[in-house]
């Protein structure tokens, strides 16, 4: 159940705004954010529910201050009253708060993880939506000229890497720093524990798999009409080495079945014994474990527009995105 008592700060997101909650079991994110990003979660389940499959689990609405009003009342048994008292441990993150009510109730993408490695792609060259007042938009157009949002309609917005001990953290000037011609050394940077965990092949598998998963994405979006300003795509791998390593010999991102050698159907003894493997599997609360996810996220300035044609903005930036994860891959060549 979702308790209010027992929400608290959820102290690891890679990049944006202050003010985001976790479950106590850090199985679900509450993040407060603009009804039109609600609008977007709750239109592509009904519009296109393949690509929301590229999204975190979308779980429900809430108030702050009210009963949550949830989509998928098996997921959470009770209703769930949030107070507004969570300004208390919002401390030491650099973003500022949304000034709203509405929060929407996430799958957190880290729960899988033992220690979650979350790479913040920021999409598009222009970053804001028509309507914009004129002096946000050349701002944001100032800082698209600087950095790679301008060459290659993407640009890192924050990172955070397991170092053995604690996560090493990269901001938002971080990722700014970069040009066209080095970015690459920002997903090297990020990929790094690849290199330490893994054989060559394993983490040239790996990132194929990553890369697969952007192309399908970018795939969708040729496919639906759209304008998204401003979405990421966010990049989560094992930065755990021996779990990473564990789950790349057991073969990847979801789990493969292994068919049964012959064609009888499972006696109930064995159906039995997989069920209790997969719970056996099962971490606490975030779902089986696995290698990397790959999700698109913040949908504060998205919508779906028929008739309007594909998203350049964002087509070419999931393009520039594969372009560098290529590279990478040829790195371990
Ligand atoms: P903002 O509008 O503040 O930029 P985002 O939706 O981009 O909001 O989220 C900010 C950060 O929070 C992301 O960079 C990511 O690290 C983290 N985050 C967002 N959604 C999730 C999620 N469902 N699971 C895990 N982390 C998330
Ligand atoms: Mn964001």
């Amino acid at each position: 159940a979702l308790d209010a008592a027992t929400l608290k700060a959820f102290e690891h997101a890679a990049a944006g705004h202050d003010g985001v909650l976790s479950s106590a079991a850090g199985d679900l994110l509450i993040k407060p954010c603009t009804q039109a990003e609600v609008d977007f979660y709750q239109s592509t389940l009904t519009q296109h529910p393949d690509f929301a499959e590229m999204m975190p689990t979308f779980l429900g609405t809430l108030t702050l201050g009210e009963p949550a009003q949830l989509t998928n009342p098996t997921a959470l048994h009770e209703p769930a009253e949030i107070l507004r008292q969570q300004d208390a441990s919002g401390t030491g993150q650099p973003g500022k708060k949304l000034k709203t009510d509405t929060a929407i109730v996430l799958e957190n993408l880290e729960a899988a993880f033992r220690h979650a490695n979350v790479l913040d792609l920021k999409l598009g060259a222009r970053l804001y939506a028509d309507g914009t007042e004129a002096d946000k938009a050349a701002r944001l157009d100032q800082v698209a000229a600087e950095t790679t949002s301008g060459s290659l309609n993407f640009r890192i917005a924050g990172m955070k890497v397991w170092n053995g001990v604690e996560y090493d953290k990269y901001d938002k000037l971080y990722g700014r720093k970069f040009r066209a011609g080095n970015v690459l050394e920002g997903f090297a940077t990020f990929f790094a524990g690849l290199s330490t965990a893994l054989e060559a092949h394993e983490a040239q598998l790996l990132l194929e798999t990553i890369l697969a998963e952007v192309a399908k994405v970018r795939h969708m979006l040729q496919k639906y009409e759209s304008r998204m300003y401003s979405a990421s795509v966010l990049v989560v791998y094992e930065g755990d080495g021996e779990a990473l390593r564990a789950l790349m010999s057991g073969g990847g991102e979801a789990k493969v079945k292994t068919p049964m050698a012959d064609e009888r159907a499972p006696t109930e003894a064995e159906v039995k014994e997989s069920v209790d493997q997969e719970e056996e599997e099962e971490e606490e609360d975030g779902g089986p474990p696995v290698a990397f996810k790959v999700r698109v996220i913040d949908f504060a300035h998205a919508e779906w527009t028929p008739g309007e044609g594909p998203d350049e903005n964002v087509l070419k930036g999931l393009n520039s995105i594969e372009d560098q994860l290529d590279d990478l891959i040829a790195r371990f060549d």
